[in-house]
């Protein structure tokens, strides 16, 4: 009989964790040692070599980091997985483990603001050209693939206006330029939307957000197959950025809850955005659940949930009408995360775009009442009657 493959909610719980690390602990223990002792060479020289499974020096691999790998791997359907200190930790090792003088990336001008620093700021140094596109303009997005491109580096849904990108097609014209395709799942997760079955070679996370799900850790984390992940990893052990054992088993106890918390969290937001998009105070909603936005019909093919994320914008356009909102909410963290139990609110101005003057954002499309929102998990009736009492104090 062929062994069914377990769902989202066993794997979140099981993945990586059905062996044992230290006998009979059915939890998995935070190994804070820097390194693993050898009394006989010759093992000592297999493990160093790769021979035999084991551990030399935690920069390179530790025992709980590992178990979080192998969790996150599982979730994707991805043959191998390496981790890093942070979410950025994890891009900058897949750009510079991949890229080259002479390289050619394509990407979209929505990345995460430190993605594009990255973009802008960094890779030109080092000779690397990077042309970003609309973000929802796939035309003018498949234009430049097939101007030359080693690298296509997708993120979908955006921050933070939402914008929705078609993965399999996009996959299809990186792949047909010989491009190595990335793309940070941070905002849907592997619950709602899986990158590599789509087409995409390469899946990262900020793992800091939805996969911890606490906002008490930080992380990030990058799938695909063995040999790529190989090459990034190399890098990262050099670079250092590594993922610690403390960090890892927070984001794993995390993790465990993950299918729940996403289903949850989905409906919640699914929830506020229909809410919000009656509101009289309210201009515009952000969500891809909604029939109105842009890439619902994308959405509706590419994921299975269409996320904790939106964003919404006021009737009366100002900052100060956002700050009294904001700080009118009872049951919202103001501050610069996302993807925690707790919901979280921020403007773009203090958020993602907060590097960007207020005409930056505007030539962006970001409009200065623009609120972030990250549903948590609370009663949605909670939600609801908390956003109506804050949104009452504007005039
Ligand atoms: C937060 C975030 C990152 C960066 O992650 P850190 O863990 O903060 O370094 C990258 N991509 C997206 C979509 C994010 O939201």
């Amino acid at each position: 009989m062929k062994e069914q493959a377990p769902g989202k909610s066993t794997s979140s719980v099981w993945a990586g964790e059905e062996e044992y690390i230290m006998d009979n602990v059915t939890q998995v223990p935070v190994v804070h040692s820097v390194s693993y002792g050898y009394k006989d060479i010759e093992e000592w020289q297999n493990v160093a070599l790769g021979r035999k499974k084991g551990h030399i020096y935690s920069r390179n691999t530790n025992p709980t980091v590992e178990v979080f790998e192998k969790k996150i791997c599982m979730l994707e359907g991805a043959e191998a997985a390496t981790s890093a200190s942070t979410g950025m930790g994890i891009i900058s090792s897949v750009l510079f483990a991949l890229l080259a003088p002479g390289k050619r990336v394509v990407s979209v001008k929505d990345t995460y603001g430190g993605t594009t620093k990255i973009f802008t700021e960094f890779l030109p140094r080092y000779n690397v050209e990077v042309a970003l596109c609309d973000t929802t303009d796939h035309e003018a997005i498949e234009a430049e693939i097939a101007a030359g491109c080693d690298l296509l580096y997708l993120e979908t849904p955006t921050n933070p206006t939402i914008k929705l990108m078609d993965l399999k097609r996009l996959s299809q014209a990186g792949k047909k330029a010989g491009a190595v395709v990335v793309v940070d799942n941070t905002f849907a997760t592997p619950i709602n939307q899986q990158p590599l079955a789509l087409g995409a070679d390469l899946v990262l996370h900020s793992a800091t957000k939805f996969l911890g799900g606490h906002a008490d850790a930080l992380a990030g984390v990058v799938c695909g197959s063995r040999e790529l992940i190989d090459r990034i990893y190399h890098y990262r052990e050099i670079n250092g950025a590594t993922l610690d054992p403390m960090s890892a088993y927070l984001i794993l106890r995390g993790m465990k809850t993950l299918a729940l918390r996403i289903e949850r969290q989905n409906s919640n937001a699914m929830e506020i955005a229909r809410h919000l998009s009656a509101h009289p105070r309210i201009r515009k909603v952000f969500y891809p659940g909604l029939e109105s936005h842009e890439g619902h019909e994308i959405a509706k093919k590419q994921m299975k949930g269409y996320g904790a994320m939106l964003s919404f914008m006021l009737e009366e356009e100002s900052l100060e009408a956002v700050g009294k909102v904001i700080s009118g909410l009872r049951y919202a963290h103001a501050a610069a995360n996302l993807g925690a139990v707790e919901t979280i609110v921020g403007p773009p101005a203090t958020t993602s775009h907060v590097e960007c003057s207020r005409e930056e954002r505007q030539a962006m499309g970001i409009p200065e009442s623009l609120i972030r929102y990250s549903t948590g998990i609370e009663d949605i009736e909670d939600l609801k009657a908390d956003l109506d009492r804050a949104l009452s104090v504007l005039g």
